[in-house]
């Protein structure tokens, strides 16, 4: 038997488990006027549209056929990291209406940079000609630690440290607001884009900072305030002295992100300013920046050995601007890991970069936003955004 709720029966329909009111009616068990009443109410709301005579003949006459009407909102996703933003629009069948990515600095503080995502979403809006009525949910994803949608003491991120970030985005767009740590969403997105049967997997991103996402089950692990796979802040195998942004000497971060490799370049005497420049300077060849990318990732690959005993992951997948652009490092990532972890662990586990590229972070973002809108438990508030009562 199958949940006969209204949230089951739009599922069952968008999954194409059901095209017909009798294939509902077989599917779920309900009687005849009960998935009549279910279904009127989801075809008033738009929900659902219905094309006469679609649906498979069994003799007589083809009965109509019941689709979800993939145009009846968008969401909108905004994917925030150090130096960069990048925002969309998304359908509800998860295709991108319209993307554009600018540069950022997260550190100016959350007013500047969500008066600034807010007016880039209404641009985009009005350039799909879509209505803010049309909006069902926004997701944004930040480079920091989150909870109940506001960011936690986030390092590199200061003056958001509980700033209502959810809040003031829903009251702004009349719809629910998700704020997910980048990392977290970029698993997400990786998961279920490219990886829907693997149940374990751990998303690594290597940008300005370092952190990674963790998959068990098939679904995500937050930890308490949201704090689950803050691998950069572990302490280094190897020495150093050097202060981290959270306080402590010798994490990972202060030896293995983009910024510890800018300082690095810098010291002998390359001149580099951002984690993008790093990354470029890995891709043409340059034999010092692609020796400290490899070493780097070897510094990650340790630290996420104890990660991969903890977890047992089957796949370990690395993005983010520095991790996406540089082979050398997820061949250190690689041998760090191979390395440190136990042979059992390891034997089964693959370590490979994004298929999704620099797109990883809003792909997952917007994936938050669709699951979200898309939840059968959240069809009633659906109806009510539709102007209608279930
Ligand atoms: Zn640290």
């Amino acid at each position: 038997m199958h949940d006969g709720s209204l949230g089951g029966v739009l599922r069952l329909i968008r999954e194409g488990r059901a095209l017909t009111r009798t294939d509902v009616m077989d599917v779920t068990g309900l009687s005849r006027s009960t998935v009549m009443q279910r279904l009127g109410v989801l075809l008033d709301a738009g929900l659902l549209v219905e094309q006469p005579e679609a649906g498979p003949s069994s003799g007589g006459r083809r009965p109509a056929a019941l689709t979800f009407n993939e145009r009846v909102g968008i969401v909108l996703a905004a994917d925030l990291g150090a130096e960069h933003g990048r925002l969309a629009v998304y359908d509800l069948a998860g295709v991108v209406l319209i993307e554009e990515q600018a540069p950022l600095r997260i550190a100016d503080g959350p007013e500047p940079v969500l008066d600034w995502v807010e007016r880039r979403f209404d641009a985009l809006l009005a350039e799909v000609k879509r209505e803010p009525g049309d909006v069902l949910a926004i997701a944004i994803g930040l480079p920091g630690p989150v909870e109940d949608g506001r960011p936690v003491k986030p390092p590199i991120m200061p003056g958001w440290d509980d700033h209502p970030v959810a809040e003031r985005l829903s009251e702004r767009f009349g719809a629910p607001a998700l704020v997910e740590r980048d990392v977290n969403a970029m698993a997400l997105g990786e998961h279920r884009h490219n990886w829907p049967d693997v149940a374990n997997l751990v998303f690594v991103k290597i940008a300005t900072g370092i952190g990674a996402g963790i998959i068990t089950g098939g679904e995500l692990m937050r930890g308490h305030h949201g704090r689950a796979g803050d691998i950069g802040h572990i302490r280094a195998y190897r020495e150093s002295d050097e202060l981290c942004t959270c306080g402590n000497r010798g994490c990972v971060a202060v030896l293995a992100s983009g910024s510890a490799l800018v300082r690095q370049l810098h010291e002998a005497g390359v001149d580099v300013a951002t984690t993008a420049d790093v990354a470029a300077l890995v891709q043409s060849g340059d034999t010092l920046a692609t020796h400290l990318a490899r070493e780097a990732g070897r510094v990650l690959g340790a630290a996420l050995a104890a990660v991969v005993s903890v977890v047992a992951p089957s796949l370990i997948v690395v993005g983010g601007e520095m991790g996406d652009a540089s082979e050398p490092m997820i061949a250190g990532v690689r041998e760090g890991v191979y390395q440190q972890a136990s042979t059992l662990a390891t034997r089964h586990l693959r370590v490979l970069g994004t298929r999704l590229g620099q797109r990883v972070g809003v792909v997952g973002v917007a994936t938050v936003a669709l699951e979200h809108v898309l939840d059968p438990a959240n069809v009633d508030a659906l109806l009510a955004r539709r102007g209608i009562a279930a």
